[in-house]
């Protein structure tokens, strides 16, 4: 797994990153150097810095090349360029590597005051990291409406199931919520859901539950003490990873992971925060514990658990504390708490403990593009997208007129998902952008590409239209949605 010098030690890259970046980096090799493990780093950059070289997608070759060669990084936090422009360069890490899970734990902290202290909390949230809506797939449909599309495969949700259950085993975890939209996204959301009740029987020693992601929200508010792993999409476990680092101290105290089949990146969940940039004064706590998991991720248990005492027991004792826990007034420095981290190497909390931990099995999913294979599919019709400023029943009656010589009957028009025609008396806005569905006359007959194009034709002799779908029976299901209101 790892990359070994001739030294016998093993290489990470390192990325100091931007605004607080390097500080709370230089924290974290410090108290690793202190243990003693056997760990080398090459540093290398990625973010502001680069994006200001010209370098679009803010990750030079020479980072490319250090992390194919060492497959493991710590960090820094990168600034993501607002709005237009560039991407994100952490989205860029995470998928040119294709670390498909994000590993978000959280543990009450001693001595870090919470509105939840005393009640326990130790869960881990388990957030698919390269689909969703993060595929970043988006087109202006037309000047008005917007699209992102949510990307959900079977595949992708395998993978993150099984890697969830194979942390709680390897966490000495019995339980594992999956929290999902299934209820109105029935295909993207309702895909990890399908697949986490499917796989879940293979784990019978853990409990699993679903639960509708805006419910787990409110019980992680109301009761987080319930939740050991919860394994989400990528938009929710954004979400509600940020909620559950509020619940025990805030972003300073909130590590990560990035893991992959073939690389793993650990950084902690925050990010620049440029307002504190230089001035000594931030938590180093998210590096150092991402770092820790690095460390158990390496197979160094025992240079991971002495730093996790030496951090947990700083903690305990409470002399020193950073600004964000106890007013920047009064807070220690940066390098202050650090040099506590190292004096304490060695030393154990009394009234918390660091888990046991086994090396975790990555789950073996099948690479093959292929994934799911039907018996049969069947075309069964197309969506039509059009622009227009036309209203719903003039509209309806001009691409009925249209396709009246067509093998096409048009079933209905919807706007923004709702049915607009014919009227279903719901009384709705509208704006420029309808779908129009066409199913074939002949119900038992398949659509072909020809017909397709002729239809598409047709529509294209009176409308702007700017996408198509077509509508698939996947071993007889239906693989689209009805709009609402459409019988
Ligand atoms: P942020 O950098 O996480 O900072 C938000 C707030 O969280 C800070 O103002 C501060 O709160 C607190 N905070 C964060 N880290 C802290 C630490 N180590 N110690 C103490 N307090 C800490 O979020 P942002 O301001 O939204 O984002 C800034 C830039 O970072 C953006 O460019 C964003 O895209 C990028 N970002 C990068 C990553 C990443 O690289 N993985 C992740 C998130 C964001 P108070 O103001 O309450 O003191």
């Amino acid at each position: 797994m790892a990359y070994i010098t001739e030294s016998g030690k093993k290489l990470i890259t390192v990325i100091p990153g931007d605004g607080i970046g390097p500080e709370c980096i230089e924290s974290a090799l410090r108290i690793l150097e202190a243990t003693g493990a056997p760990i080398e780093w090459e540093i290398r950059y990625a973010g502001a810095s680069v994006f200001k070289q010209g370098i679009e997608s803010g990750v030079p070759q020479d980072t490319i090349e250090s992390i194919r060669k060492t497959r493991v990084v710590l960090k820094g936090p990168l600034e993501t360029p607002v709005g237009y422009g560039e991407k994100s360069a952490n989205v860029t890490l995470r998928k040119l590597f294709e670390t498909y899970a994000n590993v978000r734990p959280v543990r009450e902290f001693p001595n870090v005051p919470t509105p939840y202290s005393g009640r326990g909390i130790d869960l881990v949230v388990v957030r698919e990291n390269v689909e969703d809506l993060y595929a970043g797939i988006e087109y202006m449909q037309t000047p008005d409406v917007a699209q992102s599309l949510k990307i959900i495969t079977r595949k992708g949700s395998e993978k993150i199931v099984r890697f969830a259950f194979e942390l709680a085993r390897a966490e000495g975890r019995k339980k594992v919520h999956c929290a999902t939209k299934a209820n109105i996204m029935k295909f993207a959301e309702g895909m990890l859901k399908r697949t986490f009740e499917e796989i879940a029987p293979e784990y019978p020693d853990i409990e699993a539950n679903h639960i509708i992601v805006d419910n787990c929200a409110h019980q992680l508010v109301k009761r987080p003490e319930q939740f050991e792993v919860i394994v989400t999409t990528n938009m929710n476990g954004d979400i509600l990873s940020d909620l559950t680092s509020a619940l025990v101290g805030g972003l300073g105290f909130a590590p990560s992971a990035n893991i992959g089949n073939e690389v793993a990146i650990f950084e902690a969940v925050h990010g620049s925060a440029p307002k504190y940039a230089g001035k000594n004064v931030i938590n180093p706590t998210a590096v150092i514990l991402s770092m820790v998991m690095m460390l158990r991720y390496l197979g160094e248990f025992e240079a991971a658990a002495l730093i996790e005492n030496a951090v947990l027991y700083t903690l305990e004792e409470g002399k020193v504390r950073t600004g964000d826990v106890v007013g920047y007034d009064k807070g220690a420095k940066t390098t202050e708490y650090t040099d506590a981290i190292i004096a304490n190497l060695g030393k154990k909390p009394s009234t918390v403990q660091v888990r046991d931990y086994r090396p975790i099995q990555l789950p073996q999913v099948p690479t093959d593009p292929v994934f799911v294979r039907p018996q049969t599919r069947r075309v069964v019709g197309v969506d039509v997208f059009v622009e227009t400023d036309l209203l719903p029943e003039p509209l309806g009656h001009t691409i009925e007129q249209l396709v009246a010589e067509s093998p096409f009957r048009l079933k209905m028009i919807s706007n923004r998902g709702t049915q607009v025609y014919p009227p279903t008396g719901a009384i709705t806005d509208v704006v420029d952008h309808y779908r129009c569905r066409f199913l074939l006359r002949d119900t038992a007959g398949e659509v072909n590409d020809a017909q397709i194009f002729d239809l598409v034709q047709r529509i294209a002799s009176r409308f702007r239209w700017m996408h198509i779908e077509k509508l698939q029976e996947f071993d007889g299901a239906m693989g689209f949605t009805k709009a609402q209101g459409e019988d």
